[in-house]
């Protein structure tokens, strides 16, 4: 059985009256442990795929199955809990709490799902060496560079143990050399931890990197060409 399977998958969204359709009856497979870009220009639709397949939207039709659960009918608040134990997500500005030290927002998502605090530093001190990020565990995000916030991101996102890791657009905000940098730091995790990665991005230098692309255009995946 596949990690995904999103089928006939369609999303529209309304705009000042108007029906737009961001996904229009994509059909994918992913299988476990697959390192695979979702590419396109901006507005294929890209984001919205990846919330599809994160349990942050519903599609108006299709079905999506994730890790042996379907997730295109159950509530918003199902969909949460099981975005929880399935999802870690990372995103294009980062998104870590200021406040927060950097062992701090990578324990966060550990201490919201009830795990005992000795066992969350034991995760959070593991996860500070895969990134690469012991020296800075003190620090905070204002502290560190873009391609050091990413690496926190990417500790925090593998946390609980996810079973698909989702980044849309990772490398945005970031220089080439970093963003080449932070791809291949979640392609050796893949390899070394047999998650599922699964970004976005429209950069064609890093696509290259990728096992595999799916192209995205006006909502639809092209042919392979
Ligand atoms: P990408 O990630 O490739 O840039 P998106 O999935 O963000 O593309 O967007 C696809 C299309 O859907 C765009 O035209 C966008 O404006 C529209 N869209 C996405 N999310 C929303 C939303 N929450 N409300 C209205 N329109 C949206």
């Amino acid at each position: 059985m596949p990690m995904v399977s999103v089928k006939d998958a369609v999303k529209k969204f309304l705009i000042g009256g108007n029906s737009l359709t961001a996904l229009g009856g994509v059909s994918v497979e992913v299988e476990a442990g697959e390192f695979l870009a979702i590419a396109g220009p901006s507005g294929s639709g890209k984001s919205t795929l990846l919330n599809l397949i994160g349990c942050i939207e519903k599609p108006d039709s299709g079905r999506i199955v994730v890790d042996g659960e379907d997730v295109s009918t159950p509530s918003l608040d199902a969909l949460a809990s099981i975005r929880a134990r399935k999802i870690g997500y990372i995103f294009q500005t980062f998104n870590l709490l200021s406040s927060l030290t950097v062992s701090e927002n990578i324990e966060y998502p550990l201490f919201l799902v009830g795990l005992p605090g000795r066992e969350r530093q034991t995760r959070v001190q593991r996860l500070l060496k895969e990134v690469g990020l012991e020296r800075f565990a003190r620090h905070r995000p204002r502290e560190l560079s873009g391609g050091q916030r990413q690496r926190v991101a990417i500790a925090r996102a593998l946390a609980g143990s996810p079973a698909i890791v989702l980044a849309d657009e990772p490398t945005a905000n970031l220089d080439h050399d970093t963003g080449v940098e932070i791809i291949s730091l979640m392609k050796n995790l893949n390899e070394k931890m047999k998650t599922t990665f699964i970004f976005s991005t429209h950069d064609p230098k890093i696509i290259s990197t990728a096992k595999r692309t799916i192209n995205l255009s006006y909502g639809v995946i092209l042919p392979p060409s």
